[in-house]
């Protein structure tokens, strides 16, 4: 395949796992045949790109460009793009391409490609150029049209890009666990992902019961869209749900006890991970065994789900609760999402990378 010509964009990158992330210059494809360029308005910030900017995962490298929630215009299309067209606005999540043969291709679910994430946003494979590929803290980024989505033109741009990773990992696992009117949903965690969690459960009709740490957080909980707020250090309150559940989304990706939750679970409820603890989880197997529960985890989700999911936010008027800043904030909004100091997920406003 011969290497198109390339163009020089604005990003900020880490250069190595300690230090900042800093203005630089990054290389971009010109669009091939099949390629769109993308001027990006919007970036979010997801704990991903802070595990990733620091080698917290152990494959990144440097200069790293986070960034995988990634809203934009079209800017330029290759001659053979039928989707889209100059001034379209657009969407990138997680993924910018994947190997499109395996079985999970095939079947329209990119995120479980043979070939892992060699397809990534960011800390993929570039398969021009055989380069790490570099995310979405930039002025631009080409894409092949095949991982690019529509986004819904009622929605605001800079709310709805959180909806590329945030949203769609917690759309596809209430979807796939077929969550609707007349269950008892618990999401776990009221963070990035919960709080986009409380607002599909909501969505889809089913009662919504909140789990979290913090007290301060039931008012919030509420406010969107939680029917019942459980404070999950008291024990009490923990006790009165007991067997309950047709479901439980945990998006919590620190050390906590699944076995507490799992004994929430109704026969035959199940509890899906979408959070990514560093660290094994203890299961026992009383909880699982005596009410034949299951546990299980879910990914982001393929092309065609994440555009069913943006449609849906077209439809029914959902978006994330966003904090704006600009992109030279973005290391003090790291420190900030350490701490879990954001409601509840920051935006780059990438206008402000001049
Ligand atoms: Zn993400
Ligand atoms: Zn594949």
């Amino acid at each position: 395949m011969a290497k198109p010509v390339c163009y020089s964009t604005k990003a900020f990158a880490a250069a190595s796992a300690t230090a900042p992330l800093a203005a630089t210059t990054i290389e971009r494809r010109q669009p091939t045949p099949t390629d769109v360029r993308i001027q990006i308005q919007y970036c979010g910030v997801c704990h991903s790109d802070l595990h990733f900017a620091r080698n917290e995962w152990h494959f990144t490298q440097y200069p790293a460009v986070p960034g995988h929630e990634i809203v934009g215009k079209v800017t330029a299309v290759g001659g053979g793009v039928k989707k889209f067209k100059v001034g379209d606005t657009v969407g990138v999540g997680c993924l910018v391409d994947s190997c499109r043969t395996c079985p999970s291709c095939r079947a329209g679910f990119e995120q479980f490609c043979d070939a892992g994430m060699q397809g990534g946003t960011y800390g993929g494979t570039d398969k021009y150029f055989g380069t790490p590929t570099l995310g979405g803290y930039s002025q631009s980024i080409v894409v092949t049209e095949d991982f690019v989505l529509r986004m819904p033109a009622n929605l605001n741009p800079a709310a709805a890009a959180p909806l590329l990773c945030a949203g769609i990992t917690t759309y596809s696992p209430l979807k796939h666990w077929k969550v609707g009117p007349g269950q008892k949903v618990g999401i776990v965690g009221l963070g990035g992902l919960g709080h986009m969690g409380v607002k599909f459960a909501r969505a889809f009709g089913a009662h919504v019961v909140l789990f979290t740490t913090s007290p301060s957080k039931v008012a919030d909980g509420k406010r969107l869209g939680a029917h019942e707020v459980v404070v999950s250090t008291d024990a009490a309150q923990m006790a009165a749900q007991a067997g309950s559940f047709d479901f439980i989304l945990d998006a919590v990706s620190a050390q906590h006890d699944l076995n507490a939750y799992f004994n929430l679970l109704k026969r035959d409820g199940n509890l899906t991970l979408v959070g990514a603890p560093a660290e094994p989880l203890p299961v026992a197997a009383f909880p699982l065994i005596m009410r034949r529960r299951s546990f299980s985890g879910s990914f982001i989700g393929g092309l065609p789900e994440t555009q069913e999911m943006l449609d849906f936010c077209g439809q029914h008027g959902i978006t994330c609760d966003i904090e704006m800043i600009r992109m030279d904030q973005i290391n003090a909004a790291y420190e900030r999402m350490l701490k879990s100091d954001v409601k509840y997920r920051f935006v780059i406003d990438m206008a402000s990378l001049k």
